[in-house]
């Protein structure tokens, strides 16, 4: 089973909501569409399961296109945050309601409730009533009822965005574990990048109606395609700087002029060849690469260290130096203080180089 979307497009009015997406999800594996509010994700979403119907472009389940078929016949599962148990009902009735009015036997659905509950390990459970339950195994209740129709595939809206932090964080592990079992494809919408990153096979990430990039968990984090990317992935933000290439030395070193009035020398990808000196750049260093130095170096930016934040384990330090912010994220025992120079250090291969139009210069 696949879930294939082409040249997928939703216009409401004179707003494109969704513009000409391409996209697939195979069989188990679990897609986060991913991006900020009102970036066409729950569109998206709604198109596959006919609730919307596409102003252009094409959906296909398991091959076959169903633009026209009514969401009851296209056979996807849909569901919102998994909360919503009816308090006096028992698990097992909870997890049987989705059943009712499928014409199943009672056997059969007995048989559902029962591979249900050994999946999820909800068997000591099933005589309970939602208010008897921890939440946790609230949560795995609802997660069985959203998949225990045998849909074609799953789709899930912000399937976490009603529980507490620590409940999520138990939610995410176990979520994917369900679902990759289930060999289903599954498409989650979330605007949380953890969820993302953690629950997700692929990621697509979103911005005003387009796909931006779609790639592994690791591949959007470590190798973004973009500046938007770049900026929109990772906590906290990757520090993204306006600097002009000034020389190259060597295949792979690079110097630039950073705004402002620094010159920056670094190791960077070597499609830098292909840049002409003169070329306006946005050059980006994610706060755990940047290190500090005790004295000036050329592969790295003086600053003023403006403002310290422990974080525990690590040391978040807002620096500047004189036109921009940059972050840095360090280990705790690396001492900084606030209002003093600090010299940072940009190490070779870890500065991304974003060109004019905002794509990442990098050899495929
Ligand atoms: P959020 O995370 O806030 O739900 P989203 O990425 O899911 O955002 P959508 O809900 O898909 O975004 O909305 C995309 C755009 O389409 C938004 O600008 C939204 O206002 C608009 N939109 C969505 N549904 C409709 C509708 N029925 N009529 C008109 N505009 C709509």
């Amino acid at each position: 089973m696949t879930i294939e979307l082409k040249k997928l497009t939703k216009r409401f009015g004179s707003l494109t909501a969704v513009e000409a997406i391409d996209l697939d999800v195979g069989d188990g594996e679990v897609l986060c569409l991913l991006g900020p509010s009102g970036c066409g994700k729950t569109t998206t979403l709604r198109m596959v399961a006919g609730l919307e119907y596409a102003s252009e472009g094409d959906v296909f389940l398991q091959g076959k296109r169903v633009n026209d078929l009514a969401p009851r016949d296209r056979n996807v599962a849909m569901s919102f945050q998994f909360y919503a148990l009816y308090p006096s009902l028992s698990v097992a009735e909870n997890l049987a309601f989705p059943l009712h009015g499928e014409g199943l036997s009672k056997s059969e659905i007995n048989a559902r409730v029962q591979r249900i509950s050994d999946t999820l390990q909800l068997g000591g459970i099933l005589n309970r009533t939602p208010g008897q339950l921890a939440e946790g195994e609230k949560q795995r209740v609802a997660v069985g009822r959203s998949i225990i129709r045998d849909p074609n595939c799953f789709l899930f809206d912000e399937p976490l965005s009603r529980l507490d932090v620590q409940l999520r964080e138990e939610m995410r592990g176990e979520i994917k574990e369900v679902l990759q079992d289930l060999s289903k494809p599954t498409v989650i919408v979330t605007h949380d990048q953890l969820e993302a990153l953690t629950m997700a096979d692929r990621i697509a990430v979103m911005r005003d109606g387009r796909i931006e990039q779609v790639d592994t968990p690791h591949n959007v984090f470590q190798r973004p395609s973009n500046l938007f990317v770049a900026g929109f992935i990772g906590t906290p933000q990757m520090n993204l700087i306006p600097a002009t290439f000034t020389a190259l030395h060597g295949d792979d070193t690079a110097e630039f002029a950073v705004e402002g009035g620094q010159t920056l020398t670094v190791v960077v990808d070597p499609a830098i060849k292909t840049l002409a000196p003169g070329a306006k750049v946005t050059l980006g260093i994610r706060p755990r690469n940047l290190e500090i130095s005790t004295e000036p170096v050329a592969d790295g930016l003086s600053t003023r260290i403006d403002i310290v934040e422990p974080m525990g384990a690590e040391t978040l330090a807002h620096m500047n130096d004189g036109h921009h912010d940059l972050r840095l994220v360090t280990d705790w025992r690396v001492p900084l203080t606030e209002g003093e120079q600090a010299h940072t250090r940009f190490p070779p291969g870890t500065t991304h180089i974003f060109t004019e139009d905002e794509q990442v210069l990098r050899t495929p």
